[in-house]
């Protein structure tokens, strides 16, 4: 059976974004047709200015979220990464594996180093080796497939690379995994700067759409997109950004194709006030569950020990093998 892992990091609360882009997958299709694992990757969260108290309560909210979005403990594992120490374990072997060349040239770090020293402050050795710590959650399980957002394919590769390297010197011993990506909505942008990522580590802003917020404030943040000063709706990323933006959002949320739907809108307006209410219509069971599910905290626990202990169980193997193969 087809073995899929995949993260979201505690930084912030869970976007829309979030949710068309990895999430939602991994409810309605992932758990179900593969042996899945989904985890909340604390330890990435402590890569940048982070506040204690806020991890550990956003770690707990995103866990309960993946479970209100449908993650069901009976088809998968939901874990936290920290209460697995095969992570860390592993990291540090393949930090002897990846070159410190291929890590300066990662996307996301040179822009949140860059963002980092713009603000006068320092960057965390941690930003820079981030993403083999990601590399070693995603082949301490001998993953195949791991379902992320665009944003994310650039590390997926990097993980790939580090587990051919590794084979070749030491002898076989991970899968080599592959990215998969949603057919639309793979990168949701932000409804104010719809030429940047809706991100959820973003301050919170009137661009982004987050998970639990309420209605009216969807409503609100969708209505005020910035979209561009034409007024016939047509589906083009490059010149069009706000306007395509909303028509992906409004496609993944209803199944269609953004192409198609711009035939049917004659006004920005109108598209709009159905993109709101197709995105406020996709939180309303995924937000009740939530309430019904921060009722019973036990539970939660409960289900985070259950998949801690499983996962330890599955990742344990594999890095005790690639250690005997390195030379421990
Ligand atoms: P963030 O950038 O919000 O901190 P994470 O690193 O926690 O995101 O990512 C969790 C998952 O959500 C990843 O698979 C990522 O690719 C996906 N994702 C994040 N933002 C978006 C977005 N704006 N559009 C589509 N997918 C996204």
């Amino acid at each position: 059976m087809t073995r899929v892992f995949s993260g979201v990091k505690p930084t912030g609360h869970l976007t829309l974004g979030n949710y068309l882009g990895a999430i939602r997958r991994w409810a309605d299709v992932d758990q179900r047709q593969s042996d899945a694992l989904f985890c909340v990757v604390d330890l990435h969260a402590l890569t940048v200015d982070h506040d204690p108290a806020r991890v550990r309560r956003l770690t707990r909210q995103a866990a309960t979220l993946l479970l209100a979005a449908g993650l069901d403990p009976e088809l998968c594992t939901v874990f936290v990464q920290s209460h697995v120490d095969e992570h860390t374990r592993l990291s540090y072997v393949m930090e002897c594996v990846a070159t410190d060349g291929e890590m300066r040239r990662m996307i996301q770090y040179k822009e949140k180093a860059e963002r980092e020293r713009a603000r006068g402050g320092s960057v965390r050795l941690s930003l820079l080796t981030y993403p083999v710590l990601m590399a070693a959650d995603i082949l301490a399980y001998g993953t195949d497939e791991v379902p992320v957002g665009d944003d994310q394919t650039q590390h997926v590769e990097l993980a790939r690379d580090l587990a051919v390297r590794f084979n070749q010197r030491y002898g076989h011993t991970f899968v080599v995994p592959r990215a998969t990506r949603p057919g639309v909505a793979a990168r949701v942008m932000n409804l104010q700067e719809p030429t940047s990522k809706m991100g959820k580590s973003d301050d919170s802003g009137p661009g982004i759409v987050y998970l639990l917020d309420e209605p009216d404030v969807v409503r609100k943040k969708v209505m005020r997109a910035v979209t561009d000063s034409g007024a016939e709706v047509v589906y083009d990323r490059e010149e069009r950004p706000g306007v395509a933006n909303l028509l992906e959002i409004l496609a993944a949320c209803g199944g269609g194709n953004p192409e198609d739907l711009s035939g049917v809108y004659e006004s920005y307006g109108a598209l709009k006030k159905d993109t709101a209410e197709a995105v406020v219509e996709l939180l309303r069971p995924v937000q009740e569950r939530h309430k019904a599910l921060c009722a019973d905290p036990a539970y939660v626990e409960g289900v985070l020990r259950d998949g801690a202990e499983r996962a330890r169980g599955m990742a344990k193997p594999m890095v005790d093998t690639a250690y005997r193969a390195i030379g421990l």
